[in-house]
């Protein structure tokens, strides 16, 4: 750890709760907000009623599991307006999803929702390390995605200078980073690795300053954080969210980076089985579903994800007792099914980040031959590397491969690109290409 903590914005009444308290907590507002669902949302109200079910039998967590899912179909059915439980007089923001997988859909947030995100980042900013001290770069989009916005409310409530850049022109993000002296900087982790390549290059990393960086919207990995932090000596954390579930701070991790602190005060996580909807027990990997417990423009109960990780409820050696998320280790739907095996871009991810001379730029390329799937990796190497002989680079490719042999279950092919070469994205990367839906379309 490289930096003391800031307590500013730090609430250890909560963060720190007895977890019986806390559950108490829980099961308060949970009530609130069924009642509230049950008599301001139709849809909802008639999926309760088919289920049997009525506000008062939901009074602790363990009624959780009567409740019937809800999904991102149901937001783009009800589009956009059918799903709020407030007045459309009291919505003050709309946000929106990217749309990374389908028609975009949009969220109405009330007053008490943004502050209710706002603090959720604030809260994010400090366990980072961040305070009212620092010079915070916000890279990401500004917009109906919640990054830029997110950060941007996040970091101002914490007291710390923002520079709200947005995503894009990174000769001109470098600049205001050597310039205004950056401190933090929120951004996608790929875009993140993107701008410290490109500083470790330029040869002015003697001219940066950042202490931290909040990042997230996109899964990454521990050997992508290792690789950021060497390049730029300085602390690197994992944050999340999703649009309808309050943007980004649902969860975040503290500068023990062991797993992401989940705002429990105003959500509350389950783990369950994606196949048959059953809860699993903490530690188990699972899909990620939440309900919204203070919420009131378009609250969510038991949200599905589609996001795959794992939950402990252990005390944090920082002290904190909320509940902490693994990394997002998947998602029910990239998960690729090549030759029978499942595979997740994560995966095969993992197996080459650890290799010497391998930029963390990559596509996977899935086609069909003969009726059989094929497997691409296409991965860049270091300008070093690139320029050693066909012998080291061939040691590459076959230890990348053994280890996706092994890891993943399958054989893949492994190209080597030349340095610059994968596209860089300044939002979410894309990391797969599947030719086999376009051609059996
Ligand atoms: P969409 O990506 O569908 O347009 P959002 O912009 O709301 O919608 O993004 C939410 C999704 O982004 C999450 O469900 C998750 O899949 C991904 N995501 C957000 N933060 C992280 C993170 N830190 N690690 C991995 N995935 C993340
Ligand atoms: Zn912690």
């Amino acid at each position: 750890m490289k930096r003391q903590k800031e307590y500013r914005y730090y609430n250890p009444v909560i963060e720190c709760m007895d977890r019986a308290k806390l559950r108490e907590l829980q099961n308060e507002r949970l009530r609130e907000t069924v009642k509230l669902e049950y008599e301001n949302v139709p849809m909802y109200r008639e999926r309760m009623d088919a289920k049997g079910v009525k506000p008062e039998d939901i009074q602790t967590i363990d009624d959780l599991r009567k409740l019937p899912f809800m999904d991102k179909q149901d937001l783009r059915d009800y589009y956009p307006w059918a799903m709020l439980a407030a007045p459309l007089k009291d919505i003050v923001r709309v946000q929106g999803s990217s749309g990374t997988t389908g028609k975009p859909i949009v969220c109405g947030y009330t007053e008490n929702d943004v502050e209710v995100w706002t603090e959720m980042v604030a809260r994010a900013c400090v366990e980072a390390g961040g305070s009212d001290e620092d010079i915070v770069q916000v890279c990401y989009g500004y917009g109906l995605f919640t990054g830029g916005l997110g950060a941007h409310q996040g970091a101002t409530r914490c007291g710390a200078t923002v520079i709200p850049m947005s995503a894009g022109n990174t000769n001109r993000q470098l600049m205001m980073m050597q310039d205004l002296g950056s401190t933090m900087l929120c951004c996608t982790p790929s875009y993140a690795t993107y701008l410290a390549e490109t500083i470790v290059d330029q040869g002015i990393k003697d001219k940066i300053k950042l202490r931290s960086g909040l990042f997230g919207a996109e899964p990454w990995t521990e050997e992508m954080r290792q690789h950021l932090e060497e390049l730029l000596d300085f602390d690197a954390c994992d944050i999340y969210g999703l649009t309808e579930i309050g943007g980004p701070g649902v969860a975040s991790e503290c500068l023990w980076k062991c797993g992401m602190h989940i705002a429990e005060d105003h959500v509350i996580a389950e783990i369950i089985n994606p196949e048959t909807g059953e809860p699993l027990p903490y530690g188990e990997v699972g899909e990620l579903v939440f309900t919204t417990i203070t919420k009131t423009g378009m609250p969510m109960l038991r949200y599905r994800t589609h996001d795959l990780c794992r939950l402990t409820d252990e005390k944090c050696e920082c002290g904190r007792t909320l509940a902490r998320m693994s990394r997002i280790l998947g998602r029910t739907d990239d998960m690729m099914v090549i030759r029978g095996v499942n595979v997740f871009p994560s995966q095969v991810e993992t197996c080459f980040m650890q290799e010497e001379g391998i930029a963390p730029f990559y596509m996977l390329v899935v086609d069909r031959v003969n009726n059989s799937d094929t497997l691409e990796l296409q991965v860049e190497l270091t300008e070093e590397y690139y320029a050693k002989s066909d012998d080291v680079k061939e040691k590459i490719v076959k230890a990348i491969g053994a280890r996706i042999k092994s890891t993943v279950g399958i054989s893949a092919k492994i190209t080597l690109m030349a340095p610059k070469t994968m596209p860089r994205s300044e939002g979410k990367a894309k990391r797969v290409m599947d030719n086999r839906n376009i051609k059996n379309m």
